[in-house]
């Protein structure tokens, strides 16, 4: 017994620091994929937001984020505003020496305008759109849903689709659907489903069967929501269930400061191998980036 006793507090040491603590972190670029930009004239997304991309580059900076995310919101039968608002954001990444990449945005319900947009913007190397149910209010089960993501898929643009919409239970059903019915497009999920996370593991289930890999999540929200909380643990198990490698790093800026995002994310306990996948590589890959 005696013997032992070093042991025993070595492991009482490792236990009150909860591991988290005693984990390798991963030192590494990070990349936040889903941050928003206000350009300040009928685009805000949140009032009370900083205009343009100082404050982001600031706040990125002080918490070792490399890169980031900028993305706009097209509003719904203004395609010359939508494609003016696309080019500042692209304006915008271009001129921030590979610190920002754009996520631009068309509106789905917009028809052969928002197709034609895709496609100009594809040609101008984008890789990522953005597509809000909620803001642009649209159904996801919508068929000219379908068609937008149907040809993204054809230009090689991935779709960020914020997650969660709690007055549509059958939403997170809907997005299995739609990325069932459409394999050739990368769909990042937001917020991972959020309070409803639970239902991801049903991708992990289909992706047996060879279905829906074409998604991936984003910790934006849900991270910062459950930090320190009782479910973490079911949360990391989802995730790892589904796998790290479907998993990117997002503070939803301005909803979330990155540095807030970082430290959540950090405090989950992944290992530093797991770490890399979320907070860079993945990201890294999907698209393009360094
Ligand atoms: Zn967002």
């Amino acid at each position: 017994m005696k013997r032992n006793f070093p042991v025993a507090i070595a492991l009482l040491i490792l236990g009150v620091s909860g591991g988290q603590g005693f984990a390798q972190q991963y030192k590494g670029p990070v990349i936040d994929a889903h941050a928003h930009i206000r350009f300040g004239d009928g685009d805000a997304v949140k009032a009370d937001q900083p205009i343009g991309t100082e404050k982001l580059l600031q706040l990125d900076a002080q918490a070792g984020v490399r890169q980031s995310a900028l993305i706009v919101i097209a509003a719904k039968g203004q395609p010359e505003q939508t494609r003016a608002n696309n080019d500042r954001v692209i304006a915008a990444a271009a001129a921030s020496q590979g610190r920002f990449y754009a996520v631009p945005s068309v509106h789905p319900l917009d028809g052969e305008a928002a197709l034609e947009e895709l496609r100009r913007l594809a040609k101008l190397g984008v890789r990522e759109i953005k597509l809000h149910p909620n803001t642009q209010n649209f159904d996801v089960s919508d068929p000219a849903v379908g068609v937008v993501t149907a040809e993204c898929g054809k230009l090689g643009l991935a779709i960020l689709f914020d997650s969660y919409k709690p007055w549509d239970p059958s939403q997170t059903g809907k997005f299995l659907l739609l990325a069932v019915q459409h394999p050739q497009t990368h769909i990042v999920l937001a917020h991972m489903f959020f309070s409803q996370f639970r239902e991801a593991i049903t991708f992990a289930q289909l992706s047996k069967l060879g279905m829906a890999t074409n998604v991936s999540f984003d910790l934006s929200a849900i991270a910062v929501a459950y930090q320190g909380s009782p479910v973490v643990p079911e949360l990391v198990w989802t995730i790892r269930k589904i796998g790290t490698d479907h998993f990117l790093f997002g503070s939803d800026w301005p909803v979330d400061n990155p540095g807030d995002a970082l430290k959540a994310v950090r405090s989950l306990g992944f290992t530093a191998q797991e770490e890399q996948a979320i907070l860079h590589d993945n990201a890294a890959k999907l698209f393009g980036l360094k």
